[in-house]
């Protein structure tokens, strides 16, 4: 069987031990084996990030920029081996996996900027004859440890900055999709990057623990669950390391009386159903506000016939299969659990499909409405295509609702009341809000993040975040040697 393997030092590396199984989720089929790292094989990646951080450290701007540049070239133009290799191991259909490899090449090119990112700061003659200036330094090895739903995305919102910031990269792609991070390293080598700027260390919890207290890691970014997160973070700062940590979601979209309804409920099925729902920022739940309520669901329960489901292989395929099998029945478990705990199951998808291989790890679409707090539906991520509808009386009671989840990720709002509008990411505690836009991922050259439970740490990732996240600001000043009679003081430094 295929071995996938690591990359280190500008090269394929395959080494004896421990292995995890691959699938092609549309088939349910096994089609290779990953490597699983020990810690000597991180010790060897994170010591090839260490010697090319000597080097590359002290790259002009100019060069990273070229680059990264050529970069951008290649990943553009391999975009859909990007895409299909993302769609044979993770099961996404293509234009989802062709969206998330575009998203990922925004962070590309938001790094190309990089001799603008680093400008840093100057004060002239803070005091007489004494200047002061601020430059961005890089912080050293970074590791990246990714989650399996973004296989090209995640890891590029982490590696363009942090390499165009002049550190050197070591990625944990998830063990589950290993393959795309391969093609990521390889485009990266053919685009000239030093050996060692970016490795590749395939494994599960051991190689992130070895990771996290690395003493030659200066810094962790890390994208997955929140328990995870919650782990890589305490263990990643115990150790003395920057860590930023983005974990889990339960994004609400709430929906006001006066909102276009049939825009709301074509909003509703996108961000629910889309990737199967295995997006960190998809709407798991509708708020539906007062008289809204009864059209929405209708509308939503109308649409969800319409929706494809199928393999990637397959044009007219609209929602693949889920990750994994035990992934589908979890989810599963939660649909058929709703009507004992009081919900109404309005659209009933835990049954595979009809059409579709019996052997893959499909799942229909699933509405559920009359959902409560106190509800597993309502109460856990369930990451999957489970739309859940929980009905309120107004817009204080939608806020409440949203401010009491433990989750902070995203949030959208559908209404045509400017007011409203205004005043609503003043009212609620989240990171990422979108007003009639259900999936609100930031641009590039903004920076993405959680509040609360979704992210553990300061420091949202790429953008002008990520930039000050790679970076560790050095002052310098300054004092030429001039005609000024020099004098002993034992005094505080003061500027006159
Ligand atoms: P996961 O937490 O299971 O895995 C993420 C990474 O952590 C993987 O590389 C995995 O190998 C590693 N890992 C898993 N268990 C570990 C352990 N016990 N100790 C150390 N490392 C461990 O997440 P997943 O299932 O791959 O991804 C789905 C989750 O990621 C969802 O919760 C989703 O919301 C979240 N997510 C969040 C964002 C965001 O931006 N906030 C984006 C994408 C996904």
């Amino acid at each position: 069987m295929r071995t996938i393997g690591h990359w280190i030092d500008g090269r394929a590396v395959n080494e004896p031990g421990r292995t995890g199984p691959v699938h092609d989720p549309a088939r349910g089929e096994r089609t290779a084996q990953v490597s699983l790292a020990s810690a000597a094989v991180v010790d060897s990646a994170v010591k090839a990030a260490v010697t090319a951080a000597g080097t590359w450290s002290q790259s002009s701007l100019s060069r990273r920029a070229t680059l990264l540049f050529g970069l951008r070239e290649l990943l553009h133009t391999h975009r859909d081996d990007l895409a299909a290799a993302v769609s044979r191991e993770h099961g996404k259909v293509h234009e989802d996996a062709l969206g998330e490899v575009a998203r990922g090449l925004e962070c590309v090119e938001f790094a190309c900027g990089i001799p603008q990112l680093l400008k840093g700061s100057h004060s002239a003659e803070v005091s007489r004859g004494v200047d002061v200036h601020t430059v961005l330094r890089p912080v050293g090895v970074v590791a990246g440890i990714t989650p399996f739903n973004f296989p090209v995305m995640v890891p590029l919102w982490m590696m363009a900055n942090a390499i165009a910031c002049g550190n050197t990269f070591v990625l944990k792609p998830s063990e589950k999709d290993p393959s795309a991070s391969l093609l990521l390293a390889e485009l990266v080598h053919r685009a000239g990057f030093p050996d060692g700027v970016v490795n590749v260390v395939q494994g599960d919890a051991e190689a992130v623990n070895t990771l996290l207290t690395h003493p030659d890691i200066a810094a962790v970014s890390f994208v997955g669950s929140t328990p995870v997160a919650r782990h890589v973070y305490e263990t990643g700062t115990a150790a003395g390391k920057r860590v930023q940590a983005l974990g889990g979601a339960k994004n609400h979209m709430v929906v006001l009386p006066d909102a276009d309804v049939e825009a709301a409920a074509d909003a509703a099925i996108s961000a629910g159903y889309g990737s199967a729902g295995e997006r960190c920022m998809a709407i798991s739940v509708v708020v539906a506000v007062g008289p809204v309520a009864d059209p929405l669901v209708d509308a939503i329960a109308a649409r969800i016939p319409g929706i494809v489901v199928g393999p990637a292989a397959e044009a007219s395929s609209m929602m693949g299969p889920l990750i994994s099998s035990a992934h589908r029945d979890r989810v599963r478990s939660y649909v058929e659990r709703a009507t004992d705990d009081g919900a109404r199951v309005v659209v009933d998808g835990s049954a595979a499909p009809a059409g579709v291989d019996p052997a893959g790890f499909f799942l229909g679409c699933s509405l559920v409405d009359g959902v409560r707090p106190g509800m597993a539906v309502y109460d856990d991520e369930i990451f999957g295509p489970v739309l859940s509808v929980v009905r309120v009386d107004t817009y204080a009671e939608a806020v409440a609702l949203i401010n009491a989840n433990p989750y902070g990720n995203g949030v959208a709002l559908f209404t045509r009341d400017g007011g409203a509008a205004r005043r609503f990411g003043g009212d609620v505690e989240v990171g990422m809000v979108g007003i009639n836009v259900p999936i609100p991922v930031p641009v590039a050259w903004h920076s993405f993040g959680g509040w609360k439970a979704s992210l553990f740490g300061d420091a949202p990732i790429y953008g002008p975040e990520g930039i000050r996240f790679y970076t560790r600001p050095q002052v310098v000043t300054t004092r030429w040697p001039d005609a000024t009679p020099s004098a002993i003081n034992l005094g505080f430094p003061t500027n006159g």
